[in-house]
């Protein structure tokens, strides 16, 4: 899952990029409002963390840019402690959910992976296809009832192949949501995963569509 950050603040961005590395996201970081607006109509993300208060653009703008824009991802507002008009105008422009500052990281991490599973129409953060369960809340992977060890690269493609079950995913869309932006992109090397996913899952969980991309078919 790949994630926008719009956060001005060096060090709270820092911090809570490599929060969500640990937790196998990829981040790009976007400094100011124009930046932010640019990476956010031209790269496909799956979440976007918009701090209301970012220079040369504010938030809120940005926010109402993309809306009109016809791009719908969802949007985390981080909002200083007294802007709670801030909040109501950022959640009618658009947004789906807000963090006031200062605010815990595990909080954070958790409307994070509430609102990407709602963006996957789902409510359990456990899903299961056959003997194989991906637990979305810590990464966990079991296979028959052990607990798999996967790379960080194989979480992240088993992890967007999970969420968008049952629909085929090109190797250039998993591409694109596994790596960052200016990222060593290689839609090759996503066959190497799955590959690799196959030798320590099982050869049915995901389907080859040959020419086309991959499928997990209806997980419960
Ligand atoms: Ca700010």
């Amino acid at each position: 899952m790949r994630i926008l950050l719009a956060e001005d603040e060096h060090v709270l961005a820092d911090q809570i990029k490599s929060v969500l590395k640990s937790e196998g996201r990829v981040v790009d970081i976007a400094g100011d409002g124009v930046e932010a607006q640019f990476l956010g109509e031209t790269e496909p993300y799956d979440l976007i963390i918009l701090d209301i208060g970012l220079p040369q653009r504010d938030g809120l703008t940005v926010l109402k840019s993309w809306r009109a824009n016809g791009i719908e991802t969802p949007v985390l507002i981080l909002t200083a402690r007294d802007g709670w008009s801030d909040r109501v105008d950022g959640l009618d422009a658009g947004g789906d959910d807000y963090l006031t500052k200062p605010f815990h990281m595990p909080e954070l991490s958790a409307r994070i992976r509430a609102m990407i599973r709602r963006q996957s129409g789902r409510a359990n953060p456990v899903f299961c296809k056959d003997n194989v369960s991906f637990d979305s809340r810590n990464n966990q992977v079991m296979v028959g009832g052990m607990p798999a060890s996967l790379t960080s690269q194989e979480i992240a493609v088993l992890s967007y192949l999970f969420h968008n079950s049952g629909r085929l995913v090109s190797r250039t869309e998993l591409s694109e949501h596994i790596y960052q932006y200016d990222g060593d992109r290689d839609s090759n090397t996503i066959a190497v995963f799955v590959n690799r996913l196959r030798k320590k899952l099982g050869n049915d969980l995901i389907e080859t569509v040959r020419g086309r991309g991959y499928v997990i078919k209806a997980a419960a």
